[in-house]
């Protein structure tokens, strides 16, 4: 599955990351599913290929690939991917303020592929509208 990281566009394509060289927006076709118009959001290329991530007013998204001729070659389904907060890159307080210590412990230990307790892990997620509301940070595990 392709995958675009929503906020830096870095698109994740055939095992290699891609740079947007273009944000142009750009009618650039009908959407297969509900047929309204589909409007570029980025456009990118690689050594044989150019890629347009498009989406419709619906949130549908697709990934439009041509030749570097512009002939049209297949259009693919484009999945987005929210970028994860990494939770070493947090303030100690802010995660203190929400989370007990074993939580915070476990959360990173999660992070960095250590042994974690399960459910710290659980009672941390449980946790996280409120963080969010906090502090405007939405987290992922
Ligand atoms: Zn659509």
């Amino acid at each position: 599955m392709n995958r675009l990281e929503e906020g830096s566009f870095a698109l994740f394509f055939e095992g290699k990351k891609l740079m947007p060289i273009s944000l142009d927006k750009n009618m650039v076709g009908f959407c297969a599913q509900c047929d309204s118009d589909l409007i570029s959001f980025a456009y990118y290329k690689n050594d044989i290929r150019w890629l347009v991530s498009a989406n419709c007013r619906n949130n549908h998204y697709v990934l439009i690939q041509y030749d570097l001729n512009w002939n049209w070659l297949i259009d693919q389904d484009l999945e987005l991917s929210e970028i994860k907060t990494s939770f070493c890159s947090i303030p100690q307080e802010k995660l203190a303020a929400v989370f007990t210590s074993a939580e915070v412990r476990d959360m990173l230990a999660f992070e960095s592929g250590k042994p974690f307790t399960r459910q710290n892990l659980y009672r941390a997620r449980a946790k996280f509208d409120k963080f969010e509301k906090l502090f405007g940070i939405k987290l992922k595990l």
